[in-house]
């Protein structure tokens, strides 16, 4: 059965007037599931307008009754976690522990903005001239975009609203059109909460929509998590409306395996970073660096990795589930042959992957190559499918030449048993989040998710209190008040009381 997935505008689900409609497929088997019409011009100047309007009340609500509405949201999020699970389960394909892995990293950031006080919280310096203080306080910007992709559909809109309007702003929140059901859900539970009207907006569609959000005069912000090619589009277009971007874009993640690894923990942790989600995540492992004697261990990965194979969302032995559209399997399908064409060892060749009863469904199995070298196109472009591309090197010191030789920056991760080893590496790569025997290491909320290089454009990255800093804008008090003024001012003993 189809469902018509609505806009949330000025406080109202709305199935909009649109013409033009975006049909949400199952990746199971690529059945119609829902229908989105693609917001007009003339709704999204009705999101922004009643943003704007919605931000001048909200800016002026105490921060500690902006800190209780997240915690509302915070709680009915962990009610709703298995049904917010299921739903993102059926639209993404993922497996349903999988999708409950999203949607609690996303509960997390909500968790976290319940804490906007103390993130908000500026310096003091007291007499900084004769008589002089000194303060600064930080203030909400306004209206502020969020354009998400398909992967997390429900960590990655909760990675960017709960802060952003913690912090006093209203948002407006353009999900992917793959899967928009989930954001969908997320924005009617925020409503729940007691979120006033118009503080959060969301309006479907694709590349127009974005392009009129980020070029409205009104809006102040984009945030911005896809793939490089459209978020450096994304970046160029904002800054060039001189607005504060971030943008988080693809990846190509690699992690070092040294031979005083542990064999079992690197093969298990190996597997799971690598093909985990059908690769489909933007901290996957997909280039695993053997560095000496440690090589030998890429014939057990092989054997481990083939035992592995994807399935519905709801089959408790399904590790991981289909890629998200038909275009989606079909390039990695492409790159795949290419790889091969190359001349890299393909070990296992997942492209022909099928589930019985199931065989329209974007399936592929996981996917080994030995042999890679950076000049091939399965090590240059970022893959974003469950294929894991094996490089041998001699040394640490080349391990980490190769890896910050590589444009991306995103994740990294080192497989050691020696301290000195894992202080060189976390020292030297240019990665913006290092794991040390951790396979995917993104940061808790209370840090930031902080990618460098080509996965990052900006300089403030997502949640933590480079998101608070990100959304607000610092103002600098200077202070005089003059000592003679306590001597004349009227009803001193009543104003002291
Ligand atoms: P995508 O770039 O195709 O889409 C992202 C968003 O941009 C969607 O909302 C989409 O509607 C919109 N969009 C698409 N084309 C557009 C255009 N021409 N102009 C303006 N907007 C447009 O990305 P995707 O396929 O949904 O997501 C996968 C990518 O996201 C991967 O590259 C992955 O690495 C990346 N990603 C990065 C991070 C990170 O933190 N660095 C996290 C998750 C995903």
């Amino acid at each position: 059965m189809s469902v018509q997935v609505h806009h949330f505008i000025n406080g109202e689900f709305v199935a909009g007037s649109g013409q033009q409609q975006i049909s949400v497929t199952n990746p199971i088997d690529n059945q119609p599931i829902a229908t989105v019409n693609i917001a007009t011009t003339a709704e999204v100047e009705q999101a922004v307008a009643s943003a704007q309007q919605a931000f001048l009340s909200w800016r002026r609500t105490p921060v500690s009754e902006r800190a209780r509405l997240m915690l509302r949201y915070q709680h009915l999020l962990k009610q709703h976690h298995d049904e917010l699970a299921t739903v993102l389960a059926q639209e993404t394909g993922k497996t349903f522990e999988d999708a409950r892995g999203d949607v609690w990293r996303g509960i997390e950031v909500a968790e976290q903005a319940a804490n906007i006080a103390s993130m908000m919280m500026g310096e003091t310096v007291e007499n900084v001239a004769n008589g002089i203080d000194s303060y600064s306080m930080v203030q909400p910007l306004g209206v502020c975009v969020g354009i998400t992709p398909f992967n997390f559909p429900a960590m990655i809109p909760l990675w960017m609203f709960p802060i952003a309007i913690a912090c006093g702003n209203s948002f407006i929140l353009k999900p992917s059109e793959q899967d928009p059901i989930t954001p969908t859900r997320l924005a009617e539970l925020f409503a729940e909460a007691g979120a006033p009207s118009g503080i959060l907006q969301v309006l479907h569609g694709d590349k127009a929509v974005v392009e009129q959000l980020i070029n409205h005069p009104q809006t102040k912000t984009v945030s911005f998590v896809g793939s490089v090619a459209v978020g450096q589009q994304v970046y160029r277009m904002a800054t060039q409306q001189l607005k504060r971007a971030q943008v988080f874009a693809g990846a190509k993640n690699h992690c070092v395996i040294m031979p005083d690894a542990n064999k079992q923990q690197v093969i298990n942790q190996l597997v799971g970073a690598s093909v985990g989600a059908a690769g489909q995540r933007c901290m996957a492992i997909s280039v695993a660096v053997f560095v000496g004697s440690s090589s030998q261990w890429i014939c057990e990965l092989r054997d481990a990795l083939k035992h592995v194979k994807p399935g519905l969302w709801n089959d408790p032995n399904a590790a991981y589930g289909p890629l998200i559209s038909p275009a989606a399997k079909a390039r990695v399908q492409a790159l795949i042959a290419q790889g091969k064409r190359e001349g890299a060892h393909c070990l296992l060749d997942g492209s022909d992957f099928t589930v019985t009863g199931y065989e329209q469904g974007n399936w592929l199995g996981p996917t080994l190559f030995s042999e890679v070298t950076p000049e091939m196109s399965i090590y240059q472009q970022e893959i974003f499918g469950p294929v894991l591309c094996c490089i041998c090197v001699d040394s640490l010191s080349e391990a980490i030449e190769l890896v910050n030789a590589n444009p991306y920056g995103n994740g990294t991760a080192i497989f050691t048993g020696s301290g000195a080893a894992a202080k060189q590496y976390q020292q030297q790569v240019e990665v913006g989040q290092v794991g040390i025997n951790v396979p995917i290491p993104v940061p808790l909320p209370f840090f930031s998710f902080t990618g460098w290089k080509g996965s990052f454009y900006g300089d403030q990255h997502a949640y933590g209190k480079q998101a608070v800093r990100f959304y607000t804008e610092t103002k600098t008090v200077t202070c005089r008040w003059f000592d003679d003024e306590v001597e004349s001012a009227p009803n001193m003993s009543i104003a002291l009381k």
